[in-house]
């Protein structure tokens, strides 16, 4: 048992731990506990898109403060807006009402012509009815910001320590370099939750969901992030290459015994997301699915696309992967205290 008390033990050392470290550190004993320090849970693998948009105005609000804290880190944010893009009349109708809600918030929302989707995307876009255009939204580099808030808290004199947390009873942390008093806990573990709450408290479950690179191009003016809400799919400007990712599958959980120890939010490849992608990727220009691919796919169907998805995985032209995500039962962020001095975040 190390002879520090400290006023409160924060396990995991992602973009939420770190974070919460630093805005503590100036005003308790802070200990900040990581297996691994390097940021390779779910914050090492995020495309960081921050849409600031939510139908509960105080997560808009908080959205809005993220990316102000944000943009004031280096590398934090990257202001590179979001389209929204319709496939139907019904989907671009449900895209003004939500340009409405974005402006009655005080954000900049603009409904935009197909013409004009194109135009901002045109590397993404193609066949949509038109499109909704938040300037103001982007991509947040969470590594960066993990790196920058664990250094933050560290001189304000919080301790940084890489260990793995075995256990927890009041007032004590079990960890892999010894035991450790701590008045209170926080558990930011991510998709570890489970791991050291029992479910009910942990309050989450963890999916798959399959997210695909392409190969590497040259850059090309910034891409905004894209949305399709209408088939849950969205495509990122990686600059030297893209990424899109699908949900339009059926749930895939994945049990806490296949998460493992390991610190990384990645995991192996399940056949439900092969369908997803090629779908997801028959809606990009042929030229830009083709880096997907390896290969031009036109005029081929989905059965095809799915078999040069996995040609291109196994060959090593595309870089896909499952990500593992925790969910709560109503999509909403889970913030609380668990028992007496435990709190889940
Ligand atoms: C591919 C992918 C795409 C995503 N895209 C987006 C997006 O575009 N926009 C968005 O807002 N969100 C996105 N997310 C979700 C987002 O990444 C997560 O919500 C966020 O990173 C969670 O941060 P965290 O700090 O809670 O967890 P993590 O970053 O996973 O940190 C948890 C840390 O806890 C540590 N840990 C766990 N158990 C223990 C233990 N027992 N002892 C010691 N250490 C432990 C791990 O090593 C890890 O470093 C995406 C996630 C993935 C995987």
């Amino acid at each position: 048992m190390t002879a520090t008390e400290y006023d409160i033990a924060i396990i995991g050392a992602g973009i939420v731990g770190s974070s919460l470290a630093s805005h503590l550190a100036p005003h308790a004993r802070v200990l900040l506990l990581d297996r691994d320090l390097a940021v390779r849970g779910s914050s090492g693998h995020n495309p960081g898109f921050v849409g600031q948009l939510n139908r509960l105005p105080p997560l808009t609000e908080l959205a809005r403060r993220s990316v102000r804290a944000y943009s004031t880190v280096p590398g934090g944010f990257e202001n590179s807006g979001c389209l929204e893009v319709a496939l139907t009349k019904p989907e671009l109708e449900m895209l003004r009402a939500r340009g409405a809600l974005a402006r009655a918030s005080g954000m900049k929302a603009t409904l935009v012509s197909q013409a004009e989707a194109r135009r901002l995307a045109p590397a993404f876009v193609e066949d949509c009815v038109g499109g909704l255009h938040f300037p103001d939204d982007g991509s947040a580099d969470p590594k960066v910001l993990a790196k920058h808030y664990q250094a933050q808290a560290a001189s304000a004199g919080a301790t940084l320590l890489a260990a793995d947390v075995l256990a927890f009873k009041e007032g004590a942390v079990e960890t892999s370099e010894g035991v450790i008093k701590a008045k209170r806990v926080a558990v930011c573990t991510g998709i570890w939750g489970t791991q050291l709450l029992p479910l009910p408290m942990a309050g989450a479950v963890v999916v798959g969901q399959g997210y695909a690179y392409s190969s590497t191009r040259r850059p090309r003016t910034a891409s905004p992030i894209i949305r399709w809400p209408g088939v849950q799919v969205y495509g990122r400007d990686h600059g030297d290459r893209d990424g899109i990712g699908s949900y339009d599958h059926a749930p895939v959980h994945v049990p806490t015994s296949d998460i493992g120890g390991h610190s990384t939010a990645a995991s192996a490849w399940n056949k439900a997301f092969t369908g997803a992608l090629a779908r997801a990727l028959a809606l990009l220009p042929e030229q830009t699915a083709a880096r997907f691919y390896g290969r031009t796919l036109a005029g081929t169907g989905t059965e095809d696309a799915a078999a040069a998805i996995i040609q291109a995985r196994e060959a090593g032209r595309a870089h896909a992967f499952n990500s593992l995500f925790q969910v709560t039962s109503d999509g909403y962020p889970l913030v609380g205290r668990v028992q007496d001095g435990v709190y889940a975040i």
